[in-house]
Parts: C-alpha cells; structure tokens; sequence
C-alpha cells in the first residue's frame, strides 16, 4: 500500500499487505501515519531471517556490537525532541514526558553498549602476592592479627607476623595455635620484638613482597617510606589512626545516643582506632545529652580488667597514660570545660586506671579536637544545625569511621554519603567491625 510504514524484515522495508491509522489521541482528527499490520506470512519471515542472521550474529565480537548499540544511542539521543514529539503525539504523554522517555531509551542502549564490551571474556584469578610482613599494633592483640593472617594464607602467601611488642602473648598462642593445623613448616613464622629493630629489618629485607600494617600514623609514615625505598618496592598497606566524630542532632533517641556516645568514647578504654573522640551535638539537645551522658559515665566500673562488673579497664601502659593527662592537661589549657572525670584511680591492684573524661565548649579547632588521643577521653563540640554538624564532623585530618544519631531519614541519608570517612554508622557506635565488609579509612590518615 502506498505511503504506509512498512515492516522491516530481513535487512529491508517490505510493502504492506494491510494497514490501519494511527491516531492522535489528543486530537481524533490528526492522523499521524498509516503503518503496516503484518500478516501470519510476514511472521514466518521474520522469524525465517532472525533464524538465519543467529549463527554469524552471535559469534560477533563484542566490539562490533558495542558500536552498533552505541550508534543507536548516539541517535535516538541526537533526535530525542522529535521522538519524543512522535511519542506523545500517538500515545498520548506530555511533550516534557515523552522526550523524558525517548532519552531514558538512548540510555539504555548506550548502557547495553557497554555491557557488551564487558562480555568479553578475561580471566581474573586470586593468586599470591609471596612472602608478606604482617605489623600489628596492640590494642587489638589478636582479631587484628587475624584479619591480615587468615587471609593471606586463605590465598596462599606465606607470612612473616610481628605482633606489637605489649602484647606479645594473644600473639604467641594464636601461633601455638597455627603451628598444629597442619600448614608446612615456613608458611607461617612469628618473630616477636621491638618494631623499631625487627620491625625495621623486616621492611629492608628484599624477600618481603608486601606489607600490611596495623598502627598510628607516625608509625605508618615509616612504614611507607621504608618499604617504597627498598628494591624491589614492597606492597604496602596502611590502616592507621582516628578522630571519630559522632554526630547528634536533636530529633536523635536520647537514650540511644548516650549509648553510642559511651560505648564508642569509652569502652575498651578508648583505646580503638574507631573510638568517637568528638561528639559533635546540635544545641536543641547539647545539654540534655552532656548531663545524660554524664551520669552513665558516672555509672561505669573503672577497674581490672579481669573482675566480673568491670565496664572499663586499665589503660594499656605508663606511657600511654602519660599521653591521656598530657591531652587532659592541655585540654584545660585550650579553654575546654573539663565537664567530668580526668583523674588517675587507685583500685585494689597497682594500674593505670583513668576516669572516663568528657570535655564540652570544645572548639574543633584545638588540639584535643584534632590530634588523636587513644585514652578514654572525649569531646562535646556543640553545633547550631545538622549542616555545621557535619562540616565540623569533616574538618579533620583523619576520615576512617563517623557516626550519625538521628531519626531522620533524610539526615541519616545525606550523612552516609556526604560524612567524608571509609565507615559511616547510624544510630550505632562509631567503633564495631563487621569482618565480612571492607574496613578502612579515606586516605587522609585513617
Ligand atoms: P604503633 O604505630 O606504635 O605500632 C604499630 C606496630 O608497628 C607495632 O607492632 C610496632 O612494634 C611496629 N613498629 C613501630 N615502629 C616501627 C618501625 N619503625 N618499622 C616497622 N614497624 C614498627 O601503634 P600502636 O601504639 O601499637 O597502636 C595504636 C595505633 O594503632 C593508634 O594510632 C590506632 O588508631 C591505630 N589502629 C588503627 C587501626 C585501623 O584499623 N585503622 C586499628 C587499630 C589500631
């Protein structure tokens, strides 16, 4: 039939046999086209030249078929304004919808485009880096260790681990342990000692192929500098310190946030890379946090580690307690309210037991707002709104956990993507791992 849209069969436009308008419906007297209606012979030709362009067709390269398919995109994109008017004028969509439609089908043909090239077929295998040194730091004696050494054996590396030289004991039985499961002699070895000495030598030595380490960033600083300057470079990976911010905005569970507060500030001593050192607290609920949190933290157990009741433990060593007063000390001397604590306990066993401390009228600007502390010492900063909250949470140095305690979908949302760290928590302490997801800071100094 004359001037019909005709079916595409085969390579070509075949006349129509019979056809039928297609009408406007916004407007019965505008009739777009008369387009072809097939008829069961039209089928079986179809079918007939589908069946035949298969073979060739499906052992096409994918390249060829990523430029065909993006060559459709290309122009459904460039004509996108008269499909769309096409589109709308036979089904009945708005102009601005339409158009929306047309290109949303340009994209989809630019997206299948690149799935074809994707389709060809690379082989990616695990295998061995070699022989990696393993540096661990102490306040995770033995869950650190194993989450470098399971997964280097579990992919065939053999280790070199030096635990950090406090907690040589998790280590050693953890070893003991290694030692009877039946991996070769020389697959795993422990050398014990000082990580300025054995340490050291274990990042010059040229048979280590990478490095994982575990530690603050002074340490980590080293660590990389060492292992790049050897022949051959070493492959290093470095998880180092923190200055968690715990962001609680007003319509925040109260009750919930001091948990997050305490468990994140306090527990395990704060002694955790992912401890939450600053408390960044919007005025409408500072107050009511700072004197909720206040009496929880009046209600922890300071005491040894080993009595049952005991909510939290010694600090690890002189020298570490040291470096608590020395932040508690010049905390006050930045013109932060010492709000609680701060004050060295006597128990029944010689230790280093520390009051859990809270700061509040802490500036993010001063030094106990930016340096890392790693004792059981925290920091109220307050805030005026969740937009300052989280511009104080991201003006940091360091950027490996944050957390949000709110019960607002909307700023629990725009956190998660906008707080600038490799972890980020609602409504949950900053500190806490899952080990079946990556783990790790941004590479600030986290
Ligand atoms: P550290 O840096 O003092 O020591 C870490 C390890 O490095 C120890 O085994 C130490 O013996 C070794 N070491 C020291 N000097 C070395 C050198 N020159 N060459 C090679 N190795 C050397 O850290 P630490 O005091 O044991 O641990 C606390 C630090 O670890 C904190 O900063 C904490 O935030 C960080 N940490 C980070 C994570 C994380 O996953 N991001 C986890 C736990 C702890």
């Amino acid at each position: 039939m004359h001037g019909t849209q005709q079916n595409f069969i085969g390579g070509t436009w075949v006349p129509a046999v019979a056809a039928a308008p297609n009408v406007n419906p916004s407007n019965l007297n505008d009739v777009i086209a008369d387009y072809a209606r097939a008829q069961p012979a039209e089928v079986e030709a179809a079918v007939a030249a589908a069946t035949a362009a298969f073979a060739a067709y499906s052992r096409s390269t994918p390249q060829e078929r990523f430029e065909a398919l993006k060559k459709i995109s290309d122009e459904i994109l460039a004509r996108k304004d008269e499909l769309g008017r096409l589109l709308s004028r036979e089904e009945g969509k708005t102009l601005p919808e339409g158009i929306g439609e047309v290109v949303r089908a340009g994209q989809i043909f630019a997206f299948f485009a690149g799935e074809a090239v994707r389709g060809i077929d690379v082989e990616i295998t695990r295998e061995p880096v070699g022989i990696v040194a393993l540096i661990t730091p102490w306040n995770f004696p033995v869950a650190i260790p194993a989450w470098k050494i399971a997964p280097a054996l579990a992919y065939g590396n053999c280790v070199v681990f030096k635990p950090a030289d406090l907690v040589p004991g998790s280590a050693h039985a953890l070893a003991g342990i290694i030692s009877k499961s039946g991996l070769p002699p020389g697959v795993f070895n422990l050398v014990m000692g000082r990580g300025s000495e054995i340490g050291d030598a274990l990042l010059r030595h040229p048979g280590i192929a990478a490095v994982s380490f575990t530690g603050s960033v002074a340490t980590g600083r080293k660590v990389a500098a060492a292992a790049t300057a050897a022949t051959p470079m070493k492959k290093v990976q470095l998880e180092m310190g923190g200055k968690n911010p715990l962001v609680v905005l007003d319509d925040a569970d109260l009750k919930n946030a001091v948990e997050c507060a305490t468990n994140g500030a306090f527990f395990s001593t704060g002694q955790r890379c992912t401890a939450s050192s600053r408390l960044i607290v919007t005025r409408g609920i500072h107050d009511r946090l700072v004197e909720a949190l206040t009496e929880r933290m009046k209600s922890l157990v300071v005491d040894d580690a080993l009595r049952a009741g005991t909510h939290v433990g010694p600090v690890v060593d002189r020298s570490q307690l040291d470096q608590d007063l020395r932040y508690i000390a010049l905390g006050k001397e930045e013109g932060a309210k010492l709000h609680w604590g701060g004050e060295v306990l006597n128990r029944d066993n010689p230790g280093f037991y520390l009051q859990p401390t809270l700061f509040t009228e802490v500036d993010n600007r001063m030094r106990i707002a930016r340096e890392e502390i790693f004792g059981p010492v925290a920091g109220v900063i307050r805030v005026k709104d969740y937009d300052e909250a989280v511009a104080v949470a991201n003006d940091t140095d360091f950027g490996l956990s944050a957390g949000i305690c709110t019960t607002s979908l909307k700023y629990a949302s725009h956190f998660k993507r906008h707080a600038e760290a490799g972890m980020v928590m609602v409504n949950l302490p900053t500190a806490g791992v899952d080990y079946h997801v990556p783990f790790g800071g941004r590479p600030l100094c986290g």
